[in-house]
């Protein structure tokens, strides 16, 4: 199916782009990559006058290093997760969850900040931004502020971005000594939507685990801070009985509603059985 006509726009700057969509009246898009909003359209779900295409915008682009962060502009692509030095290193649980993103196709168009910005509740970048306790600058016509993710995330397809702001940057925090991360998900089939997906930040010095973040989706309306598994684990020798009680205690954290697929009981089972396996198999990054 074809989506309804559109005027389209591609604007120069943040405030050109915030501007037009402002003299529309709500009644205009953002297009970062299309991978998500122009399925919509076609299926009639969305259908603005105006489409305001992010893709000239430099304040977008690029990834650098700002004083103990790593800044990835919103309009960086999820295959530039997968090959950029900077984000191997410095926000390693976008590298490790960008194979698991649909196929290349998509990921040479689709863009961190549509991905997070969409707030997909079976997305991938969503739940790593969270691990990695990421903050994300969102701009508006008088000014800029800067969200941290646990709050970014609201419900479904909802976020801290108002109509009409721009999602600019992400801000992820630099690696500290110690610090090791793991990635997982189970899908039906490899670049299909997670049934359950796991991502985990754990910072471990001298044996004892002295910060765990642990971030589910697929499982609730947003991305899931697993709170009772990550306690069970603070202050503790990873091993077997520290990943136990972490699987334990991931029963309380996790509320899925019932799918027509699978019963919630059987997603809170997969997502026991894969943080199990993702702790099991951290990678050390710094
Ligand atoms: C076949 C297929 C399979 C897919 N599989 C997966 C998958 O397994 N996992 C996964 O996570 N995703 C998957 N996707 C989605 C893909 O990753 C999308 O590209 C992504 O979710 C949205 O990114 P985008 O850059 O394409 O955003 P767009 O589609 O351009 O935009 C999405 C929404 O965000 C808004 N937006 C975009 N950028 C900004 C910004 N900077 N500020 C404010 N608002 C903005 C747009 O207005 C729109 O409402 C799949 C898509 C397809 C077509």
């Amino acid at each position: 199916m074809k989506s309804p006509a559109f005027e389209y726009m591609r604007a120069e700057s943040v405030l050109d782009a915030m501007a037009a969509y402002a003299g529309m009246d709500g009644d205009a898009v953002y297009l970062a990559g299309g991978h998500s909003v122009m399925p919509a359209m076609a299926l009639r779900l969305q259908a603005p006058s105006l489409m305001i295409d992010l893709a000239n915008i430099e304040a977008l682009t690029g990834v650098s290093l700002q004083d103990g962060w790593l800044r990835i502009g919103a309009m960086t692509r999820h295959v530039q997760a997968m090959t950029n030095p900077l984000i191997a290193t410095h926000a390693p649980l976008f590298a490790a969850a960008a194979p698991f993103v649909a196929h290349p196709a998509i990921r040479n168009r689709g863009t961190l900040g549509g991905s997070l910005a969409h707030a997909d509740p079976a997305s991938e970048f969503p739940a790593a931004a969270v691990a990695m306790r990421a903050e994300l600058e969102i701009a508006s016509q008088t000014g800029t502020r800067r969200v941290p993710a646990d709050a970014f995330f609201r419900d479904i397809y909802e976020t801290a971005i108002e109509p009409g702001e721009i999602l600019q940057a992400i801000y992820v925090p630099n690696p500290v000594a110690g610090q090791m991360i793991g990635f997982d998900e189970i899908a039906r089939r490899r670049g299909d939507y997670a049934m359950v997906g796991v991502a985990v930040q754990v910072v471990s010095v001298e044996n004892t685990m002295t910060d765990v973040s642990i971030a589910l989706f697929s499982v609730g309306n947003k991305p899931t801070r697993a709170v009772g598994a990550q306690a069970a684990l603070i202050g503790r020798a990873l091993d077997g009985a520290s990943i136990s009680a972490a699987q334990a205690a991931l029963g309380d954290d996790l509320d899925p509603s019932d799918d027509p697929q699978f019963p919630a009981s059987m997603r809170v089972h997969l997502a026991r059985v894969l943080l199990g396996r993702v702790l099991a198999n951290l990678k050390a990054v710094a």
